[in-house]
């Protein structure tokens, strides 16, 4: 059989196709290789594949062919040459920092990425002598500004969560490159569907394949897409030394994920739009934040970087947490819980959930307020999701 150039393929043709390599037993869907090791033929074959001379597998810790279907599929969603799958997309977050930080080095990152993130540039690497600078996401003056010599990457999520706010990629991978520094893009929010990063500029793009990548809620699991070269030199020789690997079980979830997310994807965001447009006419609601309204600051900004506007929305109600736990606690069919990207929608108060540890100066200053309420659209029908937010409006 000749080989197929997938590189012709449309992302939803790759995320279906790509990866499988058929076995003896000539299966139609990609098997779980429930396998910690692999047999070779001889000592002089294992010393080759051991040295690298020879490609193939020789411990799950870092190859699996699972693994490997899920890693390649992404890899050419995302039009990156390479891609790494790792334990969790902290553990994705935790492989980039360890395999291209070292002592003295400065990262400077958006104020607006998920808590734990923030946690860990500050509190881990931090002990080891990196510093890192928080600036405001859609700032690019601040951005420019936060660069010192030794500033190795710049780290932003776009859109942000919980406030959806937006980043011209584009933009500040001129500004990084500009001053020799790495762009890093989280792309959970978009997922390759609406969003490329590494077309824009970026350098590096980083998953959480437990939201939509698994889209039902299941997994925990992450990714690191990039070049061959920064794959090579720094991402891949962490996996095998560091040991955060994706199980072959979860890599198999995630890569069926993959072969449904371009139409899950375009179903999440129909619905949130829909609900974003319904709840800026609610006269509780104070401020809705939906990229795809165009009360939103970088609604234009959002038409020409993304295909579609997300699947996230937040919004802000008149008066204090109380009424925000009033109406997340009046919901009967929304989920409370902080994860999002889910068929199920999910309904939670980030100022005392995902981004309750952060320091409160931190936190007012990413601009997180006590009346905040985020919701993960999901797939029930919005009129349903609707009604359910009634009971608390
Ligand atoms: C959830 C999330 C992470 C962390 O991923 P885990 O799989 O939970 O470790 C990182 N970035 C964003 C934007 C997330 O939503």
């Amino acid at each position: 059989m000749t080989e197929i150039d997938w590189d012709k393929y449309a992302p939803e043709t790759q995320a279906i196709r790509v990866g499988h390599r058929r076995s003896a037993e000539e299966e139609h869907s990609l098997p779980i290789y429930a396998t910690s090791s692999y047999v070779f033929e001889s000592a002089e074959a294992a010393a080759l594949r051991f040295t690298g001379q020879e490609s193939g597998n020789i411990y799950s810790r870092f190859t699996n062919p699972t693994v490997d279907a899920f890693q390649q599929r992404l890899a050419l969603m995302e039009q990156g040459e390479r891609c790494v799958a790792f334990a969790s997309g902290m553990a994705a977050i935790m492989a980039v920092g360890m395999g291209l930080l070292k002592s003295g080095d400065h990262v400077v990152c958006s104020r607006n990425v998920f808590g734990n993130t923030i946690l860990l540039f500050q509190n881990y690497f931090g002990k080891f002598g990196v510093s890192t600078d928080c600036v405001n996401l859609i700032d690019l003056v601040a951005w420019e500004a936060a660069i010192k010599p030794n500033t190795r990457f710049l780290f932003v999520e776009t859109p942000s969560n919980p406030l959806i706010e937006i980043v011209d990629i584009a933009a500040l991978a001129k500004i990084a490159h500009k001053h020799d520094c790495l762009l890093i893009v989280d792309n959970v929010f978009c997922t390759p569907i609406l969003q490329q990063p590494l077309t824009l500029g970026a350098d590096i793009v980083l998953h959480s394949a437990t939201k939509y990548i698994d889209g039902q809620g299941r997994c925990v699991g992450g990714a690191v897409i990039a070049n061959n070269d920064i794959i090579d030199q720094f991402i891949y020789p962490y996996l095998r030394t560091g040991g955060a690997t994706m199980s072959a079980f979860n890599a198999w979830v995630f890569a069926s994920g993959l072969e449904t997310l371009a139409v899950r994807m375009q179903a999440h965001c129909d619905n949130a739009f829909t609900l974003a447009k319904w709840l800026e006419q609610q006269p509780q609601v104070l401020k809705v934040h939906y990229p795809g309204l165009k009360s939103h600051a970088q609604h234009e900004l959002a038409k020409r970087q993304q295909s579609h506007f997300g699947g996230v929305v937040s919004f802000e109600l008149k008066g204090g947490k109380d009424k925000a736990w009033q109406l997340i606690n009046a919901t009967e069919m929304l989920s409370i819980t902080a994860n999002l990207g889910d068929v199920k929608t999910t309904i939670t108060h980030p100022a005392s959930t995902t981004h309750g540890r952060l320091a409160p100066e931190i936190r007012a200053l990413a601009g997180i307020k006590a009346n905040l309420v985020r919701i993960s659209v999901g797939l029930e029908n919005v009129l349903d999701i609707q009604r359910d937010l009634e009971r608390g409006l």
